[in-house]
């Protein structure tokens, strides 16, 4: 099964695709995750739905509009949801320290507005939604979090975005130290997508029962 996905972002489609293969749906079938620019890239789409369920279902229909008969969407809307900052940055994760999506920027950012936050106060979770939008005009939506908190300086070398702040619960390191096999287990995608394989195993076995 194919998957295009309707992100430019590099490293959410090698984790997607990480994902997918960790755990296989049914058997031997296999998702691909199939990059944007298969279709010429990325359509531009604004995020200003103000929800991620909203901003990943405009990205996902924005790319089935592209894609030939028969195709899958997926589309990630993810971001960082800190506590003392009333649940921001959000859906404007990516954009934090301006339209420019820099994320060393919004990580320095994120440092400098955190930094007078004590210890009990730095609470946070990621949360990711991944939105799948079917040729027959199906659309499912899955959800994942993962909290945690917020180092006052970053850590490690994996990973993206905010990953070197963000320690999850039942950890002593970041995301970005705990590398990619740890992050891939407990991380907010991997808790969104294990439900998605979760429907599409039922799915294939529907499908195998009706054969
Ligand atoms: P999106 O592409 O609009 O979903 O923006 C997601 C933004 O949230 C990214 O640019 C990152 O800043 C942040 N983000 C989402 N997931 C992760 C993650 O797994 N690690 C670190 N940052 C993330």
């Amino acid at each position: 099964m194919r998957l295009h996905l309707a992100s430019g972002n590099a490293h959410k489609a090698r984790e997607l695709q990480a994902l997918a293969d960790s755990s296989p749906v049914s058997g031997p079938l296999r998702i691909e995750i199939v990059s944007a620019v298969e279709l010429g890239g990325m359509p531009p789409v604004v995020e200003d739905a103000g929800s991620f369920v909203g901003n990943a279902r405009k990205k996902a229909l924005a790319l089935r509009e592209q894609l030939p008969a028969g195709g899958w969407v997926l589309a990630d809307d993810s971001g960082l949801c800190v506590d003392e900052l009333g649940g921001g940055p959000g859906v404007e994760s990516a954009y934090f320290a301006g339209p420019a999506g820099d994320s060393a920027a919004n990580l320095a950012k994120l440092v400098r507005v955190m930094n007078e936050v004590p210890e009990g106060r730095r609470g946070a979770h990621f949360l990711c939604v991944l939105y799948l939008a079917g040729p027959a005009g199906e659309e499912l939506v899955f959800e994942g979090v993962c909290g945690g908190r917020l180092l006052p300086a970053p850590r490690g070398g994996s990973g993206f975005g905010y990953d070197p702040l963000f320690v999850p619960d039942g950890h002593g390191e970041s995301y970005a130290e705990l590398g990619a096999t740890v992050k891939n287990i407990i991380s907010h995608r991997a808790r969104a997508w294990a439900r998605l394989a979760e429907w599409a195993r039922t799915v294939a076995e529907c499908r195998r029962l009706q054969a």
